[in-house]
């Protein structure tokens, strides 16, 4: 099946999307605004934010107008702010049908999102089971409620649904993704749910999201950190960029640096890498730390630089095309970037 979150496509073949989601309160809307713009330039194709009250609800509709990617509204158990959300324009609702109430709310909001054609995300976590399911295997649990929800819908006649099932642990999340893959046929939202603070929470990440991509199960993915909303987005540009999915951009690799190393390989891999952020073409650079080994350690890169104590070289495909003065490095490397 394929979901339409605003002009964005999920499932079915259509490009992986990546999500984050605003640290901001959401009636801050000026700081909404300019946190979706950052992600935006950081690469984020949908965003999610909290709608926890009536006034977030109407400040999400400013929020809307103002940002380029499509919006979705974080909704728990009050269903008159998916409707203040879906009135306000957003793209998708976020929200757990078996939460809101008895089945004519449930119907009331299915009915009112099947007409504008606003996608739900049943988004089930670890941490908030509903308590009939907490006897079960957490896996088990997860798809048993995930799927509980799914029905409630469908009793409604709607089937416009992306569904989610996130555990903090690495191996409930990814076991609880492949049985509800087995189980369905809807789009599925990936990530790892308070994966934690920035090195944890980005190899967390990228082992539970990685290891569910490379069966080819998730569709849109969320990486899940405790820190800048933006880092979320990097992350999960290099977890599709190291499995050759997603959207095509440069990609840089480094050597870790050693005894042979003779020039700092950290500042240029990072120089290289802001000056080819934003190309979009499916080309490999290398940066190594030395003449000898770096260009045939690299010889699959299409073009690399290898260090040395005063000159360094350019290489292509291993091969040497260049010896630079250290001094005119910089220039060289942006020369040859603007080749690409
Ligand atoms: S490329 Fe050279 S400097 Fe870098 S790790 Fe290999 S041997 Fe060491």
């Amino acid at each position: 099946m394929k979901v339409k979150i605003g002009k964005i496509f999920v499932g079915e073949g259509a490009p992986i999307s990546i999500q984050s989601m605003c640290n901001t309160k959401t009636v801050d809307i000026d700081g909404s605004i300019a946190q979706i713009l950052q992600l935006e330039k950081h690469g984020c194709d949908i965003v999610r934010l909290s709608v926890p009250d009536v006034e977030s609800s109407i400040a999400i509709a400013e929020i809307v107008k103002a940002v380029n990617i499509p919006v979705v509204a974080d909704i728990h158990f009050d269903y008159k702010l998916a409707i203040a959300s879906a009135d306000a324009g957003v793209h998708k609702i976020r929200l757990n049908p078996g939460n809101i109430g008895n089945s004519e709310k449930v119907k009331y909001v299915a009915d009112y999102l099947n007409e504008r054609n606003i996608p739900i995300r049943i988004g089930v976590n670890g941490g908030s089971l509903e308590k009939k399911y907490k006897d079960m295997p957490i896996a088990d649990s997860l798809c048993a409620s995930a799927m509980g929800h799914v029905r409630l819908l469908e009793d409604c006649n709607f089937f416009n649904t992306i569904i989610s099932v996130k555990s903090s642990n690495v191996r409930d999340n990814v076991d609880a993704y492949r049985k509800l893959k087995a189980m369905c046929d809807y789009p599925l939202h990936v990530g790892v749910t308070e994966a934690g603070v920035y090195t944890q929470g980005v190899i967390k990440s990228a082992i539970g999201i990685g290891s569910l991509l490379l069966d080819g199960i998730g569709d849109t993915i969320r990486v899940s950190l405790t820190d800048e909303p933006y880092k979320e987005v990097d992350t999960a540009k290099i977890i599709l960029q190291s499995l050759g999915l997603g959207s095509v951009h440069v990609e840089v690799i480094s050597c870790p640096t050693c005894a042979r190393t003779d020039i700092n390989v950290k500042d240029l891999a990072n120089k290289v890498i802001n000056l080819t952020k934003n190309i979009r073409k499916d080309v490999k650079i290398a940066v190594m730390g030395c003449i000898v080994n770096g260009p045939g350690e690299a010889s699959h890169c299409d073009f690399g630089i290898a260090g040395g104590r005063e000159k360094s070289v350019i290489f292509e495909k291993g091969v040497i095309v260049k010896t630079v003065p250290n001094e005119q490095l910089d220039a060289e490397i942006i020369r040859f970037i603007d080749t690409l």
